[in-house]
């Protein structure tokens, strides 16, 4: 399994000269499984999405994009995703269930006018929408966990994807320090690679908490307790320039903590030293 960080940042892009290393695309990971040259599955449809296009080689997307929730930084890409919305794609979109409304429904709250110009219809090709409950299912042939998590303003899921022998969780808008549920931590248990909420820095715990986000140290802790390989920082904050990202990833041991930049690139493997050491 690899993962391409298409875009790192919550809240909103931020672009500019201070922005370049890491870069300014909201939250996008692109998933390539077993012998596939390109990418099917997608994590989240921020404005990350629109660099997909581009790793496609020409051709339409055929895949499945699974939304962690429906705030703009995660779903702002969509209509601006052009190997999606061209003739000859089929996009599957899965957002979390609630308030017994469809898929197509929960979507257009963000896609229809006045909001935007143009309703999910409006999108070329073939797309198809789900409001998913929580629990297991296959996509793109393999196994994706979708566990609640919590977070503010709507309902927010975790995924953990099983394929190719490995694993991955991503949260990337999660509180753990509010309280994390026992199935959830069951369901996330042991992956080789997580993909976690780093919005704020600990002197920022208060803001944190308001928007129900997570420090570094919580990012941290969390790791630990569900015994995860490699933690990535992700969802940095809008405001944080390269080099306090840079003096953030200094602070980690690199074997066992990346700090999320867009274009990266990660083979996942199976981890078989999970040793507790402080990752710092
Ligand atoms: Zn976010
Ligand atoms: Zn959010």
């Amino acid at each position: 399994m690899r993962l391409t960080f298409l875009g790192v940042r919550g809240s909103t892009p931020a672009p500019g000269p201070d922005f370049v290393r890491y870069g300014g695309h909201t939250s996008c990971v692109a998933l390539t499984l077993g012998s596939a040259e390109v990418p099917t599955l997608v994590l989240d449809a921020g404005t990350g999405l629109r660099a997909l296009t581009p790793l496609l080689g020409g051709e339409a997307f055929r895949g499945t994009i699974l939304v962690s929730h429906l705030h703009w930084d995660h779903v702002q890409g969509v209509p601006f995703f052009g190997a999606g919305d061209r003739e000859g794609s089929r996009v599957h979109v899965v957002v979390p269930e609630q308030h017994g409304q469809t898929g197509r429904d929960l979507l257009a709250q963000l896609l229809s006018p006045p909001a935007f110009p143009i309703t999910p219809e409006g999108l070329r090709g073939s797309w198809s929408f789900e409001a998913a409950p929580i629990g297991s299912f296959v996509a793109e042939g393999v196994r994706v966990t979708a566990v609640d998590v919590v977070h503010k303003g709507g309902r927010t899921y975790g995924y953990r994807i099983d394929a190719d022998g490995v694993s991955v969780a991503y949260l990337p808008d999660h509180a753990p320090a509010a309280g994390v549920g026992s199935e959830t931590l069951a369901a996330l248990t042991g992956v080789d690679v997580l993909i976690h909420d780093a919005q704020f820095l600990d002197r920022e715990r208060v803001v944190a908490d308001d928007y129900a986000h997570a420090t570094i140290t919580d990012a941290i802790d969390f790791s630990r307790r569900i015994d995860a390989g490699t933690l990535v920082l992700f969802h940095h904050s809008p405001a944080r320039p390269d080099d306090a990202l840079d003096a953030l990833a200094a602070e980690m041991d690199p074997a066992r903590v990346r700090v999320a930049r867009e274009g990266m690139v990660l083979e996942v493997e199976r981890v078989t030293d999970r040793s507790q050491s402080d990752p710092r």
